[in-house]
C-alpha cells in the first residue's frame, strides 16, 4: 500500500517503518473529524463517538494508517464515554509523549507508525496492568475479529 512516489528519496513503507504524509495528503485523507483528532490532537465528545459502547470481538487498527492497535480482548467498560483499554495489541504499536495542556500533565498517545493522536493513558486503569488507554473513536477503526 505504498503511496510514495517513484521521484521520492525516501524508503517504500514496509513493516515497521514509519508512515510520513504531508498535512495536505492527510487532510485529504481523512474525515473532518478523524483530520481534527488524528492530526491536531483533538479529542471528541464523550459518549457520541462510534466505540466506546462497543462489546463485539475486534481488533481496533489505526484510522489513518492501518495499524493494528488495541484489541478487545483488553477493552473494558470504564465509564468515561471513550472506548478504553487496559493495554495495547503488542509492544512498540503505540507511544507516549508528556502533554502538559489544559493545565495537568497527561501521557499523550500516538500511533508509532504514522504519528496520529490517539488519546491519553492514565494509571487507574483495571488489572493486572494498572492502565487505562481513554482512545478517541475517531482514530480508530474496527475490523471484527474471526
Ligand atoms: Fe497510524
Amino acid at each position: 500500500m505504498s503511496t510514495e512516489k517513484s521521484s521520492s528519496p525516501k524508503p517504500a513503507t514496509g513493516p515497521g517503518q514509519k508512515i510520513h504524509k504531508t498535512d495536505a495528503e492527510w487532510r485529504a485523507e481523512l474525515t473532518a473529524e478523524q483530520y481534527r483528532v488524528l492530526r491536531g490532537k483533538g479529542t471528541e465528545r464523550a459518549f457520541t463517538g462510534q466505540y466506546w459502547d462497543a462489546h463485539g470481538r475486534a481488533i481496533y487498527v489505526c484510522a489513518a494508517c492501518g495499524q493494528e492497535l488495541f484489541s478487545s480482548d483488553t477493552k473494558f467498560d470504564s465509564g468515561t464515554g471513550w472506548p478504553s483499554f487496559s493495554a495495547p495489541i503488542a509492544d512498540g504499536k503505540v507511544e507516549n509523549e508528556d502533554d502538559s495542556s489544559l493545565g495537568m500533565t497527561r501521557s499523550e498517545v500516538h500511533c508509532s507508525r504514522c504519528g496520529g493522536h490517539l488519546g491519553h493513558v492514565f494509571d487507574d486503569g483495571p488489572r493486572p496492568t494498572g492502565l487505562r488507554y481513554c482512545i478517541n473513536s475517531a482514530s480508530l477503526k474496527s475490523i471484527p475479529a474471526k
